[in-house]
């Protein structure tokens, strides 16, 4: 007989929360009744959770519901600005930031050009951002989220290495933390976009989901069982980095043939002999044989990757983002698909959808505020 401890008695708490809150953000405006319904808790419990949530400000009332015969019931919402978060993304070209309400709403976003910027001047570029969004917030924020490509210990909160940024083991979350005196939650960007379709998106209503960014860079995000997966040392789904073809090009890693050699944006544009992604567009809508070489052959190798992440994990929803994915669409899906299936048993292939998300423009952004949510206030708990 396992005698529960105070710790099991603060978890379940924190657990009946979640879910409460997760119920609320689903099927909001609901009564007290009916959450106990959803959640099989009990309606003491929910009423005790909801004075908490009361108390907090996170939740109001926002009328009545129909009557089954007695009084009718008092239904209980979210306040959607009760809380905002400062998300970051900090991707090659721009910084973009943002303020987030608890529905994933995007409330005053700013954007400052960060192409070349990097080491010192790009913190000090994180850090005007971050005040221009604490100088907009209406009151004190959560917290702040970032999404930096690279290898991101999100435990430590430590950028370990961003090629582009020049950054090496920089501790971003403390001295952000320290500066602004909030709690900051970091993660790597496909990471924190694969959070963003899971707590916001088309993701929401699947416990498993793998989502890959196709784009300058190449990574997966995995969330597993309603959280998201990181790994033993948070570089989960870095798939771009494989080395996928035998003496093939060099990376920008400094190794060569790895799968960004073969699939990212730069790769095909290279491979198409043109100077941007929208070049490469014009000519494979106009059909010319080296874009298309170029667009397919990126949509085969994914596909693949695709193929061993199914084989590995067997989960049945798989998106795809990032520039490559919006700006070649449909043909280029058609090769991911074919491929994936080809490369695998139909035990996994007939069972997964492989999509291209249709996700905002600042998926990103999104993302990281989801993840400071999720740890700040459990909204990652799967149904
Ligand atoms: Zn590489």
């Amino acid at each position: 007989v396992r005698i529960p401890s105070k710790a099991t008695h603060q978890q379940t708490r924190e657990h009946n929360q979640r879910l409460i809150l997760r119920t609320l953000y689903d099927r909001g405006p609901i009564s007290r009744a009916d959450i106990a319904r959803e959640t099989h808790l009990t309606r003491t419990t929910v009423s005790d959770v909801m004075t908490v949530l009361f108390d907090r400000g996170l939740v109001e009332e926002i009328g009545r519901g129909r009557s089954s015969g007695g009084k009718a019931p008092i239904l209980l919402g979210l306040v959607r600005d009760a809380r905002l978060v400062i998300g970051l993304d900090l991707g090659v070209e721009t910084f973009t930031g943002a303020l987030v309400n608890l529905r994933g709403e995007l409330r005053h976003v700013v954007e400052l050009p960060a192409g070349g910027c990097s080491g010192e001047d790009a913190l000090e570029l994180v850090y005007s951002l971050c005040d221009t969004l604490m100088r907009a917030a209406p009151g004190q924020p959560v917290g702040i989220g970032v999404g930096a490509p690279g290898i991101v210990d999100s435990a430590g909160g430590v950028v370990r290495w961003a090629a582009n940024l020049g950054w090496q083991e920089v501790p971003l979350g403390q001295l952000l933390g320290e500066r602004y005196s909030l709690p900051v939650s970091l993660a790597n960007d496909s990471q924190a976009a694969a959070l963003a379709a899971f707590v916001f998106g088309e993701g929401a209503r699947t416990a498993n989901l793998i989502a890959i960014k196709v784009g300058w860079g190449v990574g997966a995000g995995i969330i597993l069982g309603g959280e998201l997966f990181q790994g033993d040392g948070f570089a989960a789904g870095e798939i771009g980095h494989v080395a996928v073809v035998e003496d093939g090009a060099a990376c920008s890693c400094g190794r060569y043939g790895c799968l960004e050699t073969v699939a990212s944006a730069r790769a095909i544009a290279e491979h198409a002999r043109q100077l941007t992604l929208a070049d490469v567009r014009a000519a494979f809508e106009a059909d010319d044989p080296e874009a298309r070489d170029a667009v397919l052959a990126s949509g085969r190798h994914i596909g693949r990757a695709v193929a061993w992440l199914l084989g590995v994990l067997d989960v049945h929803r798989v998106l795809l983002h990032g520039s490559v994915a919006s700006a070649f669409g449909e043909p280029w899906l058609e090769s991911v698909r074919d491929e994936a299936g080809r490369c695998s048993l139909p035990v996994f292939s007939d069972e997964a959808s492989i999509d291209l998300a249709k996700f905002p423009s600042n998926v990103v952004v999104l993302g990281s505020s989801a993840l400071l949510l999720t740890q700040e206030l459990g909204f990652s708990l799967a149904r």
